[in-house]
């Protein structure tokens, strides 16, 4: 009994201590577990010009052959017009699920005239923002699947001249839409001289063209501000990319062998690579993420939003008084009624010249017909004619030969034989 009595004393005095644990700090640990099972999703688009290696740097930056088997090669892609192309691979790494998908848009770039190539570009992301959109206003929203694009790695072709006219306007077009992150492309191809130097050009042409690219956000402790302050110094990173293996120093890594040397790919004394993929995967991923949510969908879904009232079209027009909205729809109304009155006229003109270049035909072909006629009839005519003198000759001929006489007996002869 005195056994039971100690226990519900001990019990008492723990759920005493318990009272002062409400347990929200757990709160961080069933978010994580959620998250976990739920899986990760994440949409990055690669930009650039053909060949400038995006395929190979994708499949550098995921360990994995993303580009193997549903993607043409460079040669096969097509140039003329600008694609977008999507490739999904699910990664997993320590059980947490990744579902990446690469967004590539071959043919960028590569025409003679670049007039408007972002245009695909910038349907995609706009189409992918709708549709998250819709999927928001619908009654079951559990399972939105977030396909939105939330980083776009702009290839810069490694030149040394700065920015092409191309690359600012595809920036300028698309850095209130999506992350933009810049990259020099094959920066194995340059010196460090060079490199630090075209590092220095392209960071101030996107500021002189007021360039907005992801910003690296600010931390709260100095220390974690530290290592952003050293991240924000390798943009625009200058990467190399490569899918093969090779020996150094005993050790197997991804690089490029060239006779006087090896650039390693994973080596931040040649290149940025690491940097980057550290930014992107480790580091900002889920900033990326956010930035996407919170500012650009945000954009977007603020225009759209504001302009249905208007036409329920997104963005463009913004909401009107709509006394002054009718009557901007019946200025509309009247030029196209106007506009279709003229082409209608000028249909009726055509149609009606046609009939009197086939009437015309037709009586030229009557005309030539009726001349024909007649001059086939004088034709027998004359020929009738012809025969009757030929005829009146020969009877002449008959008359003076039998005399008038026997031609008379010789028609009584016949008239009584007849009887
Ligand atoms: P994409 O058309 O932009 O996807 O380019 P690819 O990834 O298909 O690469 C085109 C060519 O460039 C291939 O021959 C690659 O081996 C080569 N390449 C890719 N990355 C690099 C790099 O960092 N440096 C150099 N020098 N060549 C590269």
């Amino acid at each position: 009994m005195m056994k039971e009595k100690d226990e519900g004393k001990e019990s008492s005095s723990s759920l005493n201590d318990m009272q002062d644990y409400v347990g929200f700090a757990n709160l961080p640990n069933q978010v994580y577990r959620k998250a976990v099972k739920r899986g990760f999703n994440f949409t990055l688009m690669v930009v650039g010009e053909s060949g400038l290696g995006k395929s190979t740097l994708i499949n550098s930056m995921f360990l994995s052959d993303i580009y193997s088997n549903e993607y043409p090669g460079p040669a096969h892609r097509v140039k003329e017009t600008v694609q977008v192309e999507t490739t999904t691979v699910l990664l997993t790494e320590n059980g947490v699920n990744l579902t990446l998908t690469v967004v590539d848009t071959p043919g960028f770039g590569d025409a003679v005239d670049n007039n408007e190539c972002w245009q695909p570009v910038i349907t995609y992301i706009e189409n992918k923002y709708e549709e998250y959109l819709n999927a928001e206003s619908r009654v079951h929203r559990d399972a939105i699947v977030d396909s939105r694009v939330h980083c776009c790695l702009y290839f810069i072709a490694p030149s040394g001249h700065g920015l092409k006219t191309l690359d600012v306007e595809f920036m300028k077009r698309l850095h209130d839409k999506v992350n933009i992150v810049p990259l020099i492309a094959k920066a194995d191809t340059m010196t460090s001289e060079e490199c630090v130097l075209f590092k220095t050009t392209i960071l101030n042409e996107i500021e002189h063209n007021q360039i907005k690219i992801y910003k690296f956000p600010d931390f709260d402790t100095d220390e974690e501000n530290k290592v952003h302050r050293a991240m924000k110094a390798w943009v625009p990173f200058a990467v190399v990319g490569s899918n093969t293996l090779v020996e150094v120093n005993g050790k197997k890594v991804r690089g490029r062998k060239y006779p006087w040397g090896i650039a390693e790919v994973e080596n931040l004394e040649h290149c940025d690579f690491i940097a980057l993929r550290n930014m992107m995967i480790r580091t900002h991923m889920q900033d990326l993420i956010d930035v996407t949510n919170n500012v650009h969908y945000e954009n977007y879904r603020h225009q759209k939003l504001a302009g249905v009232g208007a036409d329920g079209k997104p963005g463009a027009i913004p909401n009107k008084n709509p006394l002054s909205r009718m009557e901007e729809e019946k200025k509309e109304h009247d030029l196209k009624m106007k506009k279709m009155e003229k082409e209608m006229e000028q249909v009726f003109e055509m149609k009606v010249k046609e009939k009197l270049l086939k009437l015309k035909d037709s009586e030229s072909d009557l005309q030539c017909r009726h001349e024909q006629m007649n001059k086939s009839l004088e034709q027998q005519r004359q020929e009738l004619e012809e025969k009757r003198r030929i005829f009146e000759k020969e009877k002449i001929v008959f008359e003076s030969a039998n005399g008038e006489d026997s031609f008379h007996r010789m028609f009584v002869d016949t008239n009584s034989k007849e009887t």
